[in-house]
């Protein structure tokens, strides 16, 4: 362990008290009706740093019908493109100016290092100014050549009141994925987050209120899957879901949401692998591969928790990934300095262990790592970087989300061989592969099954560019216009010209 980057000292204080999160409902925040809290402890370093508001059927219910008569009465659904990105625009002001107020919230909750949290909330800003865009560019389609006397428009209409549902690993951004699109598409919404990272979607509430966002588009509950979030997905009043975690949640609300027969959008997990030719920039992909998966500690869908590496260069290569895990910085979240930080919750880190004790038992190598750290004088929440070598395609290494910062390795042959181990998976979120032919390329980014492919990088992510998983990491897609037309419904138009319909009825 004493080879390892680890971060102890802290550069940002810590809040004097703890955040008191409310629910958000037709522009007013409220306490629940029974005055229930749930409290959430620093994941690193164990103090109280939030007490929320703890809802269950009434404040969900009060949610809702602020929602649906907010969307019935026009208020927002109604307006112009150009008055709906007016205030999105000053919401993305907005978040801009509290920065660190919200990044500082985030680290605390969810255990994540403060730099990445000022880059996600405020990265979020663009996300809300991109929607601002498309709620004035939005348009449908006309039909001019249908006959002399008939033409057809298509209008594209907000699909209604959307439920919101996200998950703790990255709070602000993924709200920052659904909201503004919504919004910008004239829905109104009931969020939810997660029990244990509830306060920067309540913190957003008065941001919206100071942005002019009227009373009732947006209403945010805080609570439990159960009630609230089923609650969400059953309403007879919501006709859309946008969820983001469990591939065995999101698989429940689809069943549950099927009885009202809502839209169903959903951002589940993944096994996303990144594929090593021999002929690639070998340092890069390296480099690619260790922040693929120790970026938010592999909490993250987009982890690239397996690489499958060609066998001419597999030890050279996993060797290198080993040396540059040792150089990450782990360690205090509240540290500038600090790269990874801890895990959302005990629990978790005990699964992730789990999964590194059966693939050794399985008969994997540990080569790095493989247990828990403790952080001195912060925690011991925390994860070793962890390299598994040895892993085979039918290990729980190689086929779950390990949701850590364990990297599985498997090996390769032929392209044909690489496909089919990427290939080889009930996910299908992002894949990538590193090569310098580009008809090698293009020939896996073809093949391979997933919503994203990276060719020459990780994770670069873009407003404007779609993002969604096939199989069972999700469906529908988020962000850019494809993710904006996911809250859209649309109304074919057909107009005669003149009186000249032919009559169905024989004539006298
Ligand atoms: P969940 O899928 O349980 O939680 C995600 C969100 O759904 C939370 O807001 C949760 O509420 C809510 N929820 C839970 N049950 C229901 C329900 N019946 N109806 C509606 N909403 C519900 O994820 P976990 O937090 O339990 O994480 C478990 C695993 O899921 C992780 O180890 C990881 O593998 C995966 N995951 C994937 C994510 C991704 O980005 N794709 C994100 C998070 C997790 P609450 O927790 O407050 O009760």
């Amino acid at each position: 362990m004493k080879d390892l980057n680890i971060v102890t000292g802290q550069t940002v204080a810590m809040p004097s008290a703890p955040y008191q999160a409310r629910h958000f409902i037709n522009g007013v925040y409220q306490d629940s009706v029974n005055g229930r809290t749930s409290t959430r402890m620093s994941p690193s370093h164990g103090v109280l740093v939030s007490e929320a508001a703890l809802g269950g059927e009434a404040e969900v219910e009060a949610a809702i019908t602020s929602a649906r008569s907010a969307f019935d009465d026009g208020r927002w659904s109604r307006l112009s493109g150009k008055d709906r990105a007016a205030v999105l625009t000053k919401v993305a002001d907005l978040i801009e100016e509290n920065v660190e107020a919200l990044a500082l919230m985030e680290t605390l909750e969810s255990g994540k290092p403060i730099g990445q949290s000022r880059g996600e909330c405020g990265g979020a800003a663009d996300l809300w100014r991109y929607a601002a865009s498309l709620a004035r560019t939005s348009h449908g389609d006309s039909h001019n050549t249908l006959g002399a006397d008939i033409m057809a428009v298509v209008l594209k209409e907000p699909i209604g009141v959307v439920s919101i549902i996200t998950p703790w690993n990255f709070p602000f951004w993924i709200l920052g994925q659904k909201l503004p699109f919504a919004l910008a598409a004239g829905c109104t919404c009931v969020v939810k987050p997660s029990e244990m990272t509830p306060s920067t979607t309540a913190m957003l509430g008065d941001l919206l209120n100071r942005a002019g966002l009227p009373a009732g588009v947006c209403n945010i509950v805080l609570g439990y899957g159960a009630p609230v979030g089923s609650v969400m997905t059953t309403h007879k009043d919501v006709d859309m879901v946008t969820f983001t975690g469990s591939t065995a949640v999101g698989k429940l609300i689809t069943k549950t949401a099927g009885d009202t027969l809502k839209k169903v959008a959903l951002e589940l997990g993944g096994k996303n692998p990144q594929v090593i030719f021999p002929n690639c920039d070998l340092e890069n992909a390296a480099d690619a591969v260790t922040f693929g998966i120790y970026f938010n500690v592999g909490q993250c869908c987009n982890s690239s928790s397996r690489i499958i590496v060609h066998e001419d260069i597999a030890d050279a290569f996993v060797a290198r990934v080993v040396e540059m895990s040792r150089r990450v910085a782990f360690g205090n979240p509240l540290n500038e300095a600090t790269q990874v930080g801890a895990i959302v919750t005990d629990e978790h880190r005990a699964k992730i262990d789990g999964y590194v004790r059966d693939a050794v038992k399985a008969g994997a190598e540990v080569v790095l790592g493989g247990g828990g750290l403790t952080v001195d004088g912060v925690g011991s929440q925390f994860f070793e970087p962890t390299v598994v070598r040895g892993v085979t395609p039918d290990m729980a290494i190689a086929r779950e989300e390990v949701f850590g910062p364990v990297l599985a390795v498997l090996t390769f042959r032929t392209l044909d061989q690489a496909i089919a181990l990427a290939n080889d998976a009930t996910y299908g979120l992002s894949a990538g592969i590193w090569c310098d032919d580009i008809h090698t390329c293009l020939e896996f980014s073809r093949r391979v099954q997933a919503g994203t492919v990276w060719t020459n990088t990780w994770m670069d992510g873009f407003p404007e560019v779609a993002f969604g998983g096939v199989k069972q990491s999700g469906q529908g897609r988020e962000i850019g216009s494809y993710g904006f037309d996911e809250f859209l419904e649309v109304k074919s138009l057909v107009m005669r010209i003149g009186r000249t319909r032919t009559p169905w009825v024989k004539q006298d």
